[in-house]
């Protein structure tokens, strides 16, 4: 038997109640099976949804695994769930966490998803809020992007203005195709983007407007699909609803 606390990802119907939940705890992530949670009148009904948090008590049963007997919400975000488009950010967060691989940075996960949801509670900027949660993630799933030098011909200069997600950096004015999609940077953008990714140095983070921010976070999408050879369906209902996410 354990108890602690974690955050549901994801439930899948199993038999005719059941419900096989992932949850990301502090040190990994586990499906656990629910008995009858798929039953409205179930006591543990609440722990099939995206993104509770919750104290938890799982014990190993004989057969299928990890077992909730019981658990005590801490925080389902309810102010989150009555609106559509925080629900589009939940569907997002716990889509792209349930799809990625991540090896052993379970706490650090674990504590941004935290920080993140209280920060869409008291009602933050959306889409800065859902970017730097996505920076944060590349950053831990060792996507990088080359700042410095062009990736194509490796040119250093101090003034790039041409950021290519495809080829993962920045590229030189030589190297602009008018085929391919890129995102333009200013100097202050560039500066900020260098701190975050070079020195882990978020500082200048908030700075950076939201229209570049929401052209970042889909450029960044892209890259962790190629990647992980994903797709993140959630990704389109933000862009659906951007106009307002702000
Ligand atoms: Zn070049």
């Amino acid at each position: 038997m354990e108890i602690k606390n974690g955050i549901v990802l994801g439930s899948s119907q199993y038999k005719d109640f059941d419900a096989i939940t992932t949850i990301l705890f502090e040190d990994r992530i586990s499906s656990v099976l629910i008995k009858n949670a798929f039953n409205p009148n179930c006591i543990n009904h609440i722990f099939i949804n995206k993104l509770i948090f919750a104290n938890l008590e799982i014990y190993q049963g004989k057969t299928n695994g990890l077992k909730l007997k019981t658990g005590k919400i801490i925080n389902s975000f309810s102010s989150l769930r009555s609106d559509f488009d925080d629900l589009s950010i939940l569907n997002f967060i716990s889509e792209l966490l349930l799809k990625c691989v991540f090896i052993d940075e379970y706490k650090e996960v674990y504590n941004l998803t935290l920080s993140i949801l209280n920060g869409l509670s008291n009602h933050k900027d959306r889409i800065k809020s859902i970017s730097y949660f996505l920076i944060k993630i590349t950053k831990i799933l060792g996507i990088n992007l080359n700042l410095n030098t062009c990736v194509i011909c490796g040119l250093k200069n101090n003034k790039f203005n041409l950021l290519s997600f495809k080829e993962g950096g920045v590229v030189c004015n030589n190297h602009y195709n008018q085929n391919e999609n890129f995102l333009l940077l200013d100097s202050q953008e560039l500066t900020a983007l260098r701190k975050i990714y070079d020195l882990d140095d978020f500082t200048s983070f908030k700075e950076l407007d939201t229209a570049f921010l929401f052209q970042y976070f889909l450029g960044l999408c892209e890259m962790i699909e190629n990647n992980f050879s994903i797709t993140l369906n959630s990704k389109n209902l933000i862009k659906y609803t951007h106009s307002r996410l702000t």
